[in-house]
């Protein structure tokens, strides 16, 4: 079971998330048949949305794109604030790897491009906010974002970890935030541990990462454990969803589409179920708009 363990240092002077996103990356996977470079990608994307969504104040959907300009094209994904995500990758295919270490590459394939958040508390009046791709690894551009447009200073690693077979064997990151009232010494002190912290893949490979996190993060400062929040990879599609949006639809296309190709198939981008419209459902659906 995946989870979000949120920190504060005893001093007050700093704030982390620790995320085990393991069966979260794992099965946006299975869902959307990823290889190497598109796995990693679309990982951490969701890694990115589950912090900011359990950064949020109160119920809302959180979602994250990260458009690219190079073969990935567009990363989508929505969370909510309960510990739910999902999203999906244009393209599922990228598969390129440095031939002597192995190591997948991300960054050159996102290409330019902007990591945009949109935060909806509900109100009809969601708030978006754009920050410039700083290098496509995604872990970079969101702390930047983080930076800029939540003028937050924050230090982020997030990572995706595949096993001989590019399946995933681990995953997972940390948000750190400086606080408002940080004494100027520990805020020193704390960049510097985080300049000489292991990688974060290396971090990824402990037998108990979160804890391998939350120790190279405080050193020997003390902490305290404020939350454990559950995260999962979920959808919220349903077919009613789906006919909502085919009622929207012409009755001339809907008359068509049950002439022409007696029925409709509706594969949600977000998860790859498929949702069957028989002949009979389509003439439901013109007769409600009757
Ligand atoms: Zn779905």
């Amino acid at each position: 079971m995946d989870k979000l363990i949120k920190t504060i240092a005893t001093s007050g002077s700093f704030r982390a998330y620790i995320l085990d996103s393991t069966e979260t990356v794992r099965a946006a996977q299975d869902k959307h048949h990823t290889l190497s470079s598109s796995t990693v990608a679309l990982g951490r994307t969701l890694i990115a949305n589950q912090i900011l969504a359990a950064n949020q104040k109160g119920e809302a959907k959180v979602t994250v794109k990260v458009i690219g300009n190079s073969s990935f094209g567009h990363i989508i994904s929505v969370a909510d604030t309960a510990g739910h995500v999902k999203g999906y990758i244009q393209n599922p295919g990228v598969d390129i790897k440095k031939t002597e270490t192995g190591e997948v590459l991300v960054g050159p394939f996102m290409g330019q491009g902007q990591f945009v958040s949109i935060i909806d508390y509900g109100t009809g009046r969601p708030y978006t906010s754009t920050t410039p791709l700083v290098s496509g690894e995604i872990g970079e551009d969101f702390a930047y974002y983080l930076t800029e447009s939540e003028q937050t200073p924050s230090a982020v690693g997030l990572n995706v970890l595949l096993d001989d077979k590019d399946q995933v064997k681990v995953a997972g990151g940390f948000m750190l935030q400086v606080l408002p009232d940080a004494k100027e010494e520990d805020i020193t002190r704390f960049e510097k541990r985080i300049q000489e912290m292991p990688a974060i893949s290396t971090l990824l490979e402990s037998d108990n990462h979160t804890q391998a996190l939350i120790d190279a993060l405080y050193g020997d400062d003390s902490y305290k454990i404020l939350a454990e929040e559950v995260l999962s990879f979920a959808c919220d599609c349903s077919k009613g969803r789906f006919r909502a949006a085919l009622a929207s639809l012409g009755k001339d296309e809907l008359q068509a589409m049950k002439d022409e190709d007696h029925g409709a198939e509706i594969t949600c981008q977000f998860c790859g179920k498929t949702y069957n419209f028989d002949e009979k459902d389509l003439e439901e659906i013109i007769d409600d708009q009757a």
